[in-house]
């Protein structure tokens, strides 16, 4: 492509909220542009990456056994209303009526829609069957951000595959496990499969594929000795307290200065749920915090809410900060967190308006219906599976893949005939990646000071080659023939503009090719400069050896 023709508008200047080098990056480069809060248009530049990595998820997608096909944006509400998620989904689902007032949602994920096809298999001798396609999304996210990272229109890949036992269903999961694994190695990301919440009460088998970066809006815990990974969301903390031996003194009352300046770790703080259609008080070390996922999960609850100062008032007849394992009406349950068994002489609020104890012990002073991990996971806790200490890093999810088990087909009614002729819901999983957002990724992962450095795979043009200056003939005419020949075996960028050298240069180091072929000076003598974008490294080389040169050179930048 030639860069004088070439729609690749680059910005000196780019709107001051965009907060994410991905965001600054395609934007300035002219590779994306906003049309909308969260809705973008991809430029030519930003188009042929886009394809790229949609073109790795398919190869890798057919290589699994995914069949794609493709299912329209536009999805009825009657669908929607089988599952009952027509109510539940909530305002992220765009929802329009067309001219006869028939009532549709944009597409925000596929399973109603898929479902509604597959249910036509009948027969266990067509399963196991994975589907995919790689369509837009949509959602109305509260808030859209990072440019490409959180739209609102987004290119999503989902599959889903159909099984008839959970062991099927276990094979599918680690293929598709495995082809993610695949995907994102092949993108150049350097990611971590994480365990994460299903969202589900008793929770299924789910993990996020995390690519690791500093914007990510994830936090996720791993070991510093071993494979273990996990979104904090859901990271368990095992109970490996200790209990001092310290003896157990008399409790007595104390102001309220005195138990806010005790140590965090001994004072307890406790808190009131409606969890339900019941109240649950929970206390937790004053050193930890709640996680509110966990909770839920612990409880088998759907909804919990922290309750307010006039609830607690009127229930408890006392005011929130004094909370605390005493004076508990009888509708209301206490839970605590697994640290709270191991307290010695702790502080407390006594449940009476300004009245705190000090030398607070479980058991003997108050008592507590159930022991759960109810605390978010901290750095330097011990890995759950024993080995090491935790760490965090931040991530953005890039995929997720899912054991659904039988909500939809059993809503849906999408039932096949076993062996013996019974009918029997399918068995489902289901597979996302952020297609779009995979691309914003990868710039997160890979850019200088200077602009984007694209991995070969992705890059939206292997060579960029540039004539310094096209008003000299020896430059002009040497770039033009190595342009006709490069041009049959690569993918070329060729910057024929008549701009000055420097800002060549520097939209050169912007759009961020992997090599960059210069014509300068010494054309005359037969030389041109090959630059590796990512490392800088420069070498002279004959034009007329370019061609046993680059084959190699492609080589080591694709890691072969
Ligand atoms: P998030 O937690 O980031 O909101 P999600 O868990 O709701 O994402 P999924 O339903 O798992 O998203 O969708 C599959 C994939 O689609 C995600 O792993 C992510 O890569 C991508 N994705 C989801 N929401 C967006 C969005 N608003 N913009 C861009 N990509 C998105
Ligand atoms: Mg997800």
């Amino acid at each position: 492509m030639r860069q004088n023709q070439a729609f690749v508008p680059t910005l000196r200047d780019v709107p001051s909220d965009a907060e994410a080098a991905s965001h600054r990056l395609l934007l300035r480069a002219g590779f994306i542009r906003q049309n909308a809060a969260g809705i973008y248009s991809f430029l030519p530049l930003g188009k042929r990456v886009l394809d790229k990595v949609q073109q790795i998820v398919r190869e890798e997608m057919d290589r699994a056994g995914a069949q794609e096909l493709l299912m329209p944006a536009i999805q009825p509400a009657e669908l929607w209303h089988e599952t009952g998620r027509w109510e539940l989904y909530g305002p992220e689902l765009m929802r329009l009526r067309d001219r006869h007032e028939r009532e549709f949602a944009l597409g925000a994920t596929g399973e109603e829609l898929i479902t509604s096809l597959a249910r036509e298999v009948n027969s266990y001798k067509r399963l196991p069957m994975t589907l995919y396609q790689i369509q837009t999304k949509y959602r109305d996210e509260k808030r859209p951000r990072f440019g490409l990272l959180r739209g609102r229109e987004f290119l999503m890949k989902d599959a889903y595959s159909f099984n008839t036992s959970i062991e099927s269903l276990d094979e599918s999961y680690q293929q598709m496990y495995e082809a993610y694994e695949k995907v994102f190695t092949r993108c150049g990301l350097r990611f971590r499969a994480v365990l994460a919440d299903s969202g589900e009460m008793g929770g299924k088998d789910t993990q996020e594929f995390m690519a690791l970066a500093e914007i990510g809006e994830d936090t996720i815990a791993y070991s510093d000795a071993s494979s273990y990974a996990s979104n904090v969301e859901m990271a368990e903390v095992i109970d490996f307290y200790e209990k001092s031996d310290e003896p157990e003194r008399e409790r007595g009352k104390i102001d309220r200065t005195t138990f806010e300046n005790a140590p965090a770790s001994k004072r307890l703080q406790s808190r009131l749920y409606a969890v339900d259609d019941r109240y649950v008080l929970v206390v937790l070390r004053g050193d930890h915090s709640l996680n509110e996922v966990k909770f839920r999960n612990a409880l088998s609850a759907r909804k919990i809410e922290l309750v307010d100062d006039k609830t607690v008032e009127a229930l408890f007849n006392c005011d929130t900060d004094a909370l605390g394992p005493f004076h508990i009406p009888d509708d209301v349950k206490v839970t605590a967190d697994y640290a709270v068994r191991h307290l010695v002489n702790g502080f407390s609020g006594a449940g009476e308006t300004d009245t705190y104890y000090e030398n607070v012990n479980p058991e003997r002073d108050f008592s507590v219906e159930a022991f759960y991990d109810l605390r978010e996971i901290q750095e330097g806790d011990p890995s759950p599976d024993g080995k090491g200490t935790i760490r965090f890093a931040r991530g953005i999810e890039v995929g997720q893949i899912f054991k659904l088990g039988t909500f939809y087909s059993e809503t849906m009614n999408a039932h096949y005939l076993d062996e013996n002729g019974k009918a029997c819901p399918m068995i489902m999983g289901c597979y996302g990646i952020g297609v779009s957002r995979t691309v914003a990724a990868i710039v997160e992962q890979h850019h200088d000071e200077d602009g984007m450095i694209w991995p070969l795979a992705v890059a939206p043009y292997q060579l960029h080659l540039i004539a310094v200056n096209m008003k000299n003939d020896a430059q002009a005419e040497t770039a033009e023939r190595l342009y006709e020949t490069l041009n049959k075996s690569y993918e070329v960028l060729f910057d024929d503009r008549k701009e000055r050298a420097g800002v060549k240069f520097a939209d050169a180091d912007l759009i961020g090719l992997p090599v960059r072929i210069t014509v300068g000076k010494k054309a005359a003598e037969g030389i041109v400069e090959l630059k590796v974008r990512a490392t800088g490294e420069v070498r002279e080389v004959r034009a007329d050896e370019i061609e046993t040169v680059l084959p190699e050179l492609l080589k080591s930048l694709a890691g072969e």
